[in-house]
């Protein structure tokens, strides 16, 4: 039988690998320079935390989650995000009793929707996302957006245009939501199927439909249902992007897959062609001040956070040379004779402690594939061979030399073997 991975899911190596790790690391160090801590959570859960957070009408609940029962009858989902697992961590180990200051974490692993697979959107796919717990403040929304543009410059990212848009309240969401609900009932006849279904429980799910958000439907603003207070967060928040000279598109009909969303929401796009239209979203976040209080913190617990699709974003670097590049052997050890063989194996040992990065091989070479070795060895700058007892060649593959190394014993040719290298 011949097994292949399932639909929608990647092999990474060699290259790809290298490039996945090297953007995880990027991701990771600017993080921490914003003060974020890593949190890592289970990627099973159970099946009713997605249910209750990401909201019952989403389609990432009505049809990509991955759920199932256990050996305890138990119903577990694998998470198709982070931040609900995220936030049921928070609530079970009380971190929102830390109330001292902000709390700043970021994840990275994979989730899972049952998608149509195309190219940016996978079935197993890996998200590195940031949660900001405990403070509701513009000037901390602008902060978090700016982490995410500092994160796509650091991957020398270009061509991205940030799609902002604000929510408000609850209570302003659910005015809106009625306004939306009452036009929609008028144009019933003119949406999907999907959408005449669920549009008296989730009517804003419309604007994120992709045949129905095209529809020209004289829909209300966002922007008539908000309060005094709500306008000057707003006003607040884009001078202080304008400040920080973070250019932005205001988005009124911009909604999220996920329904714990209030307050700002936001997407940076890629402008890219690499990626196609329904797949240019490199980042999507937003403010969800209510779910750590519905999950169990005992108080209002405000939070905003923001995830990245890996995936995509080694998609748009894959022709970055320097971000998949594999780091080359400094030396890579064989032998002609017998005895050396195990000679290799405590030559190896005493050079991984030194800086150098080694390997060898521990099947006999004859003359033959000596010179194929020579020929065809590309991730090593050097080979050692030893040719007899006592007696070794250093072959410079990059400079294109070879050194005949003598020596007594096995320190002395350690000792010789370092001077070389250099
Ligand atoms: P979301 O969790 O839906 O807000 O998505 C956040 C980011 O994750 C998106 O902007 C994408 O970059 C990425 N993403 C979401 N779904 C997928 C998928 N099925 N395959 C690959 N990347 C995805």
């Amino acid at each position: 039988m011949k097994f292949q991975r399932p639909k929608g899911t990647e092999d990474l190596y060699n290259q790809q690998s290298v490039l996945y790790s090297n953007i995880v690391n990027r991701l990771v160090t600017v993080a921490k320079k914003f003060n974020y801590q890593e949190i890592i959570t289970p990627v099973i859960e159970a099946a009713e935390l997605f249910l209750r957070s990401i909201g019952t009408t989403t389609n990432i609940v009505e049809k990509e989650i991955y759920q199932f029962l256990d050996k305890g009858n138990r119903m577990l989902a694998l998470r198709p995000e982070g931040t609900a697992g995220v936030i049921r961590a928070v609530v079970e180990n009380k971190l929102y009793t830390n109330q001292k200051q902000t709390q700043k974490y970021f994840y990275c692993g994979a989730m899972y929707r049952y998608e149509n697979p195309q190219k940016g959107r996978n079935r197993e796919f890996h998200q590195f996302g940031v949660e900001v717990l405990g403070t509701k403040s513009p000037l901390l929304d602008v902060e978090v957006m700016l982490l995410a543009k500092t994160m796509l410059e650091e991957l020398t990212i270009k061509d991205t245009i940030l799609h902002l848009n604000y929510f408000g309240s609850e209570a302003t969401k659910a005015k809106f939501n009625q306004a939306i609900l009452e036009v929609l009932q008028k144009e019933k006849n003119k949406l999907c199927g999907d959408c005449q279904k669920r549009i008296a429980k989730n009517p804003l799910r419309v604007l994120d439909c992709q045949n129905c958000s095209k529809l020209d439907l004289k829909l209300p603003l966002i922007e008539e249902f908000y309060s005094a207070e709500e306008k000057q967060y707003f006003q607040e928040l884009t001078a202080s992007l304008t400040k920080l000279k973070i250019n932005f598109k205001a988005d009124p009909y911009l909604v999220r897959g996920l329904d714990y969303y209030n307050g700002v929401i936001f997407e940076f796009m890629s402008a890219s062609t690499v990626l196609g239209k329904s797949q240019n979203t490199l980042i999507g976040g937003g403010r969800y001040d209510n779910l750590c209080q519905e999950l169990g913190v005992p108080h209002q617990y405000p939070a905003i956070g923001f995830a990245f699709g890996i995936e995509r974003l080694m998609l748009l670097l894959e022709k970055q040379a320097e971000l998949s590049f594999m780091q080359p052997l400094d030396l890579y050890v064989a032998s002609i004779y017998q005895a050396g063989l195990v000679e290799i194996l405590s030559l190896l040992a005493d050079l991984r402690k030194t800086k150098y990065f080694v390997d060898g091989i521990f099947d006999l070479f004859n003359d033959k594939q000596k010179s194929n070795l020579i020929k065809n060895l590309k991730n090593s700058n050097n080979l050692l061979i030893l040719e007899e007892q006592g007696k070794a060649t250093l072959y410079h593959l990059t400079k294109k030399q070879k050194v005949a190394v003598s020596y007594q014993n096995e320190a002395e040719l350690l000792q010789k073997v370092v001077k070389l290298l250099g």
